[in-house]
């Protein structure tokens, strides 16, 4: 019999919000018993060569992958785009449309906490960016971590950077018709990221499946460590009912932030079709 996959298909690296290097998080992955993964940075494909290059180099199965940031119904809704063509000159450029404008939003940013009398915070975020063109919350939430406003980043998220909360300045990201249009275009299969995470009533859910269905989405993820093992059930039965291929990866960004750590998720429900299925 063939042993079982451990799929990670979700998780950053330093190019966009995570504290590893693409080729750290591979070894950490694959030290971790993953032997199918994907790094999936936020709007960028700047570590895939790298990340590409340490998998093969450990013998580990590997998609090209993205998360798209796109604002849909108001709410933010994240996008993974796997096994893509790195290369996809439309892909590359919607991803560099998608990250422009972080610049100044971080600079307000910095306002709105300046009014909240945390000073500093845009320059002191900055150093945490390893990318400069994708400065995101993560960094300005690691930089109040370490100046002492709160105890950890989830705490700062919950006070001053949650999508709800005074500190967040919301964006205009991608449309969810482009995102998947780049993705599809790219050869690759576009994924509703962890959807537990969103607050939209049973009707909008409803609505954002069949629309992301017959724009050509294929997957959503089921087994997340954005969810709780109720979710996953009830995320599989999303999956069912929509005829979705079902994805399951960490979201890992930092041995010291992420609920779960890289290959440390159960596996998808047996009578669903991964992502992979066609694609191996
Ligand atoms: P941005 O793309 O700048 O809007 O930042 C989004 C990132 O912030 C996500 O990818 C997560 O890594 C992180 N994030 C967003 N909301 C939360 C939250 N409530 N708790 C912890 N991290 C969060
Ligand atoms: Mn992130
Ligand atoms: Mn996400
Ligand atoms: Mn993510």
């Amino acid at each position: 019999m063939k042993a079982a996959l451990n799929a990670d298909l979700h998780c950053h690296s330093t190019v966009s919000d995570g504290v590893l290097a693409p080729s750290e998080v591979a070894a950490r992955a694959h030290a971790n018993g993953v032997t199918l993964w994907a790094l999936t940075d936020h709007d960028e494909l700047g570590g895939q060569a790298e990340a590409m290059q340490a998998a093969a180099d450990l013998g580990m199965r590997c998609f090209s992958g993205v998360e798209i940031s796109v604002t849909w119904s108001g709410q933010t809704v994240h996008i993974v785009g796997l096994d893509v063509d790195t290369q996809d000159a439309t892909l590359l450029e919607g991803l560099r449309r998608t990250r422009a404008g972080r610049a100044e939003r971080a600079r307000e940013i910095g306002q709105r906490l300046a009014a909240l009398g945390m000073p500093g915070a845009y320059e002191g975020a900055l150093p945490y960016a390893g990318n400069p063109e994708l400065i995101s919350r993560t960094h300005f939430a690691r930089f109040l971590v370490e100046a002492g406003y709160c105890p950890d980043v989830q705490t700062v998220f919950t006070r001053y950077l949650a999508d709800d909360r005074e500190a967040n300045v919301p964006m205009k990201w991608a449309s969810l018709e482009n995102a998947v249009g780049w993705i599809r275009g790219a050869g690759g299969c576009a994924i509703i990221a962890h959807p537990g995470r969103y607050k939209f009533s049973v009707h909008l859910f409803s609505r954002l499946y069949d629309e992301f269905k017959s724009l050509g989405g294929e997957g959503i993820e089921v087994v997340t460590g954005s969810h709780s093992p109720e979710q996953y059930i009830q995320y599989a039965h999303v999956a069912r009912r929509y005829g979705f291929l079902a994805s399951c990866g960490s979201d890992f960004h930092s041995p010291d932030e992420s609920r779960c750590d890289l290959g440390r998720l159960p596996p998808l429900p047996p009578d669903l079709k991964p992502v992979w299925h066609d694609r191996l």
